[in-house]
């Protein structure tokens, strides 16, 4: 198999990098579809509208209907095309973004990507993860094609709720320790082919940003300031996640989290939250890890507000009996359990679950958390 690396055309990041957005759209094309929310607009609209405006630009500006459905993208798609769009823009959290990158693509123009949370690695991809109307997960599909532009405001990033900026961290976390074990066990990334150095060692440096700057980021994210180890987060929750996941691949940490919206104690949990109960799931998994390692992970979780125990993903006594059909998937044909160096049974999955939960509760305990 080949190896394969994939990326945005153009990544900017920086406390006001909205301002910018006319010069580096106008680089792109000269008619403009804004996909966002009410909520999105009210915190973005005045500035990144007189940027596109100074810069000479036409916007086309749509309401995000909540969710990232075929039917919305198609709706989106259909005014693109109307209007003849030569960009389309979403601005807000992974749904919108998810949407816009359908569109552009159902309408063969460029996108860009602007997240005004740090809290999934959505942005950069070429992936979109499609829900019904009742907002069930129905998987996700690649275009083929990175976004144009990914552009990153860290002031609207340090005002957003500091619960979805734990949740990138949850998701990045997890990058390095997944895209190893792909690389060990050769399996495939999401880019179509596996790995390559340059992807373990971005996933790589992902995971060092986190455990050196995360809970000083936490701390300036609940004070609503843009601080060097902000900057740092931000670049490891969007850019390094997001090519480390998509360039690395995924393992049992994802595929966990993918199955946990099927309980619905778990539905107030952001994508994030998931994965970094996955990983301490995934660390509990893998007999080839030194133990100081393995717990620093955990406390890092537990020091950032990342859920390490049932009770804390509203589990709280749960049952083999109940955790036995996410042992069945996990071990099932095409899951991403599959990309480890040694074979996955549903049974092993039943038992680091619990051995999750257990280890969680003695890290907190040992931590006098
Ligand atoms: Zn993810």
């Amino acid at each position: 198999m080949n190896k394969v690396f994939i990326a945005p055309r153009r990544y900017v990041q920086g406390p006001q990098a909205l301002e910018q957005a006319g010069a580096l759209l106008g680089a792109l094309g000269k008619r403009v579809l804004v996909l966002w929310d009410a909520q999105v607009k009210g915190v973005t609209g005045a500035t990144l509208l007189a940027s596109m405006r100074e810069a000479g630009l036409e916007v086309v500006d749509v309401a995000f209907a909540g969710d990232s459905t075929k039917a919305e993208a198609a709706r989106v798609a259909g005014l693109a095309r109307e209007c003849r769009a030569d960009v389309v823009m979403g601005v807000g959290g992974g749904k919108t973004l998810d949407t816009a990158k359908a569109a552009a693509a159902a309408a063969g123009v460029k996108t860009v990507t602007c997240p005004t949370v740090a809290s999934n690695d959505s942005p950069t991809s070429s992936y979109t993860v499609w829900y019904d109307e009742r907002g069930n997960c129905l998987g996700f599909e690649s275009w083929g094609v990175n976004p144009d532009l990914v552009l990153v405001d860290t002031a609207v990033i340090a005002r957003a709720p500091v619960r979805s900026f734990v949740a990138g961290m949850g998701d990045a976390l997890a990058t390095w320790l997944e895209a190893e074990a792909c690389f060990k066990a050769r399996g495939p990334n999401l880019a179509g082919g596996v790995a390559t150095q340059a992807a373990l060692a971005l996933a790589r440096l992902c995971y060092d940003i986190l455990l050196e700057h995360g809970v000083d980021a936490k701390r300036a994210v609940e004070r609503q300031l843009v601080t060097p180890a902000v900057e740092k987060v931000v670049e490891a929750n969007v850019l390094l996640s997001g090519l480390g996941f998509e360039s690395g691949g995924c393992a049992t940490a994802h595929m966990v989290a993918n199955c946990l919206p099927s309980f619905p104690e778990c539905h107030g949990l952001m994508h994030g939250h998931e994965v970094g109960f996955g990983l301490v799931t995934q660390l509990c998994l893998d007999d080839d890890l030194p133990v100081e390692r393995r717990n620093r992970i955990v406390d890092f979780e537990i020091a950032v507000g990342l859920p390490v125990t049932f009770a804390d993903i509203g589990l709280a006594g749960v049952g083999r009996d109940r955790l036995a059909r996410i042992g069945e998937i996990c071990a099932g044909p095409g899951s991403l359990c599959e990309n480890h160096p040694f074979p996955v049974t549903a049974g092993d999955i039943v038992n680091a679950l619990l051995a999750a939960d257990a280890l969680g509760a003695a890290r907190k305990e040992a931590l006098g958390v």
